[in-house]
Formats: C-alpha cells, sequence, structure tokens
C-alpha cells in the first residue's frame, strides 16, 4: 500500500486513485526565462520519481507538466501576482531578443536537462501564452459568481469569499492580517487577493484582448487553466517545489475550487529546497549549479540523480562536492554490480546455492510505499549488492541467479531511473576529444595525448589501447 504525504492534510495518506488504475497529476514547470538550475531538478525529480512507482505499481499515469511564458513577475514570490516585471520581458530585454525567442530557448534547454537525467518527458508540456483563451473562461466565470472583480481593467481574486483560504499553507486571513503588510495594489479591496488579469501597459510585449483589457494573465491562473484542461476538475496528485505553497498554490486551489465547486487536488507534493550555502539555491540569489557547472567537473547527470535519490524528497538538502563525488563512488558501486551479473549469466556457473530475491523486493517496495523513501531504498539495494559480491568471490553464486537478481535490478531500476552502460551513448564532447587525441598520438604528441587521456577520464571514460584497437568504457554510467 503506497502511502505518501500530503501537504493538505499534513500527514501520510493512503493512495488511490480518483479512476481505478489511472492517475492524472501535474507538475508545475519552469518559468523560461532563465536556465533551470540543479535546485529546479531537485524538484522534477520529484515527480519523476512518483510518476515511475505508480507506473511500477500498474498505474496508467497521465502527467502534465507546464511552461511558464508568461505572466510570472519578478515581485510573485513576496507579492500577489500584481508587481514587478515579467520576468520573460525583463529577460528578452537583457538579451535583446523576443520574449518567444527567450521562452523557446530556456525550455529547449530545460527538456534536454530532464532528458540528461532520464525525467521521463510528461505526456504533455503545455504553454501558457497557448491557453489564455481558458484562463479568460475561468476568470470571466468567477466574475460572474462574485468571487473576483474587475477595476481598471484588472481582475482580482476576492480571498475574503473563499473560506478555505489558507487550507493548505496554514496562511488563513486570520494569520496573515498579523503578518507583514503588502505593497498594496490601487485597485485591490484586499491586500491578500491577487490578481487574475492585468492591463498592460503599452510597451508591455505580450498581450491579449479580454473582456476587461488588453492584457496579460496573472501567473496562478495558468495553472488551474492548463491543469484542468487535461486532467477535468479533481487532480490526484500536483506537485511542486516548497516555495510554490504559498502563494502559488494556495491561490489555485482558491480559483480552481470557486470554478468548478469540486476539490481541485487529493494530494498535493512538495519537495523541501535543495540549499546551496545554507540558502534556498535561486536565480535570484546567484548560488545556482547548472547541469554544465556539474559536468564541468567531471560528474555526470546519473551522479546528480543518485545524490537526489540519496535524500528523501521533505528533507532539505544542502549541495556538496563531497555528497556528489560520494554518490559518483556509489553509482559505480551499482554499475559493477549490473556488470558483473551480466558477465555470470553468460557464464555457466551452476552453483546450487540459490539467492532469496524476494525478500530485495519486498524491502524495496516498503521503502518506496513509505512515502517514496529512496534513502532507503538505496541502502537495501547496497545490502544487495555486498551479498551478491560475497557471494561471487565465494563462487556460490549460479547463472541462473544472477539472471534472477538482474531482472530484480532492472524492475527497481525502472523506478530509480538510472541509464544503463551500454544505452549510453558516448556524448559528443567525448567523441571530439578522442578524435583529438587520436590525431595527437598519430603525430606522436604523447604529452597532448596522455593530458587528453587524463581529461577523458576525469568525464568519466576509460580509454584502453589493445591490440584490437582502442575500446572505450564508461566509468560509473549506468
Ligand atoms: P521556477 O522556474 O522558479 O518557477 O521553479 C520551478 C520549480 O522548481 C518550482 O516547482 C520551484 O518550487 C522549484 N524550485 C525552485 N528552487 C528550488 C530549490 N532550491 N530546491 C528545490 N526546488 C526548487
Ligand atoms: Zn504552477
Amino acid at each position: 500500500m503506497l502511502f505518501l504525504y500530503n501537504t493538505l492534510t499534513k500527514q501520510k495518506e493512503e493512495f488511490v486513485s480518483l479512476n481505478p488504475g489511472k492517475v492524472g497529476m501535474y507538475s508545475c514547470g519552469p518559468t523560461v526565462y532563465g536556465y533551470v538550475h540543479i535546485g529546479n531538478v531537485r524538484t522534477y525529480l520529484l515527480s519523476d520519481l512518483t510518476r515511475r512507482y505508480l507506473e511500477y505499481l500498474g498505474y496508467e499515469v497521465r502527467l502534465i507538466k507546464n511552461i511558464t511564458d508568461v505572466g510570472h513577475l519578478t515581485e510573485d514570490d513576496v507579492a500577489q501576482g500584481d508587481s514587478g516585471e515579467d520576468k520573460i520581458e525583463k529577460a528578452a530585454a537583457r538579451e535583446k531578443k523576443t520574449p518567444e525567442e527567450i521562452a523557446r530557448f530556456y525550455e529547449s534547454y530545460f527538456k534536454q536537462v530532464e532528458k540528461e537525467l532520464n525525467i521521463l518527458p510528461a505526456q504533455y508540456f503545455p504553454r501558457a501564452t497557448a491557453h489564455v483563451p481558458q484562463m479568460i473562461k475561468i476568470i470571466e466565470a468567477l466574475v460572474e459568481k462574485g468571487f473576483a472583480y474587475e477595476k481598471n481593467g484588472n481582475v482580482f481574486f476576492d480571498v475574503t469569499k473563499f473560506e478555505d483560504y489558507g487550507k493548505l499553507s496554514g496562511n488563513t486571513l486570520e494569520n496573515l492580517k498579523v503578518g507583514a503588510r503588502l505593497e498594496e495594489h490601487p485597485d485591490k479591496k484586499n491586500p491578500w487577493d491577487f490578481a487574475l488579469w492585468l492591463k498592460a501597459p503599452a510597451e508591455h510585449l505580450m498581450q491579449w484582448r479580454s473582456p476587461w483589457s488588453t492584457g496579460y494573465p496573472g501567473w496562478h491562473i495558468e495553472c488551474s487553466a492548463m491543469s484542468t484542461e487535461y486532467l477535468g476538475s479533481t487532480l490526484d496528485i500536483h506537485t511542486g517545489g516548497e516555495d510554490n505553497i504559498f502563494p502559488h498554490h494556495e491561490a489555485e486551489i482558491a480559483q480552481t475550487e470557486c470554478f468548478t465547486g469540486k476539490q481541485f487536488v487529493r494530494f498535493w507534493l512538495h519537495t523541501r529546497h535543495l540549499l546551496a550555502d545554507g540558502k534556498k539555491m535561486s536565480k535570484s540569489k546567484g548560488n545556482l549549479y547548472t547541469l554544465e557547472d556539474i559536468k564541468e567537473k567531471g560528474f555526470s547527470a546519473m551522479d546528480l540523480r543518485l545524490f537526489f535519490l540519496s535524500s528523501h524528497y521533505r528533507s532539505q538538502m544542502e549541495f556538496s562536492w563531497p555528497a556528489l563525488e560520494q554518490a559518483h563512488k556509489n553509482l559505480q558501486k551499482i554499475n559493477d554490480f549490473v556488470l558483473n551479473l551480466e558477465a555470470l549469466t553468460a557464464s555457466e556457473n551452476s552453483s546450487l546455492e540459490t539467492f532469496d530475491v524476494a525478500i530485495y523486493r519486498e524491502k524495496f517496495e516498503a521503502a518506496l510505499d513509505d512515502d517514496l523513501n529512496t534513502p532507503l531504498a538505496l541502502s537495501n539495494l547496497y545490502e544487495l549488492i555486498s551479498q551478491v559480491n560475497s557471494e561471487i568471490t565465494s563462487d556460490k553464486l549460479s547463472s541462473q541467479s544472477a539472471k534472477v537478481i538482474l531482472t530484480l535490478w532492472k524492475k527497481i531500476n525502472s523506478v530509480l531511473g538510472f541509464t544503463l552502460l551500454g544505452q549510453a551513448e558516448i556524448p559528443e564532447e567525448i567523441k571530439r576529444l578522442i578524435e583529438q587525441r587520436e590525431i595527437a598520438r598519430s603525430g606522436k604528441d604523447f604529452k597532448k595525448s596522455d593530458d587528453l587521456r587524463a581529461l577523458i577520464e576525469k568525464k568519466g571514460f576509460i580509454l584502453e589501447d589493445t591490440k584490437d584497437g582502442m575500446k572505450i568504457k564508461a566509468v560509473g554510467r549506468l
């Protein structure tokens, strides 16, 4: 039985989907105005892990991940969606590109990062700019029902009309009143009302016609429009980072439940932040690392994947190079384990000892069933590896057992999601370095050739010059 911690109820609850066998899941995707950093990756990995484990359990999962290419303002984390500049327009001005060019560029970068991390692609990545009519439809209904109001071409959600406001974050109106005061937009009735539609100043590049003004949608409304468009009124699971809980997800609940009259999300899952130097890794704090930074230091995307899975998604996690180094070593251990098993299956070792794999499968499932406890699942896997290694050393593991263990490994890995050795293509960069080394060798520049070999090794590939020519082997890559 799968138990997931639900931010809404603040406890672990048994997960049962609304429709038998099928799960509707939505993940807040990137705002495409800059390079995705590895903090973001931690959050995308949570939805990948959840989806993979649900599929392991036999569910058919429909995962929708939006692309925010309009409407997310620079002050959205501290204000209510009505102040600051549009993040994408600001990047467009900085990079002297159109907002569309900016959005497409960073969207494709994000997809490349997900691919390298072996994050399975969502079934659909809807873009906010392609769903403005759906947003307008919801806003119109909210105005008509009296949950939202218009003034001077701007439309706001009236938080006092939704009595459950604050149920996700604990930021009820009572609590908010004693908290910090917000800078008030002149057209708002209450400081905590949030923007659904804003009238665009003439210089604003992205504008759409609406019944209220030529303008643009607020950030929160896009997720309500796109999630319900593709998943219906009630979602089984909605994921995001902990910073999304308030105001973003609180606002999503308010506007969607007032629109549909139904429960919006059954299970809310949030990742705790990835920290760097003790602070949340973020674009604004400038303490971020991208996948490129990780690779430049000789680590692979799979090392990073293992680094993340080594910590529970609801624990804060501090980024550090020694921790990544440890992940790299553990990945090598797993790599060797799989290679050894493969070699054994090809041999004809017919030891009579049988290996009890069932216990390891049960342990794996028990760990994942307990709110996706990947650190526990990994420590069980390392236990399995130790047992296998010692049986191989004493020549007790039969080819048949090796086959059975490999089958279990494949099943486990359908959830952990490491790219298997052999399946991993040699990256272009490595191919280029190998070519350069060949040129250096044929020109008898052995110093350069050795330096290049060392560099290739640092990037995780070993070159072996054999009598049959050069062979290349990935180190620590699964
Ligand atoms: P953004 O592009 O800023 O909207 O962020 C995309 C996703 O990454 C959101 O779900 C955020 O909550 C999440 N996120 C941002 N920073 C971090 C971090 N340091 N650790 C974990 N998740 C993060
Ligand atoms: Zn969202």
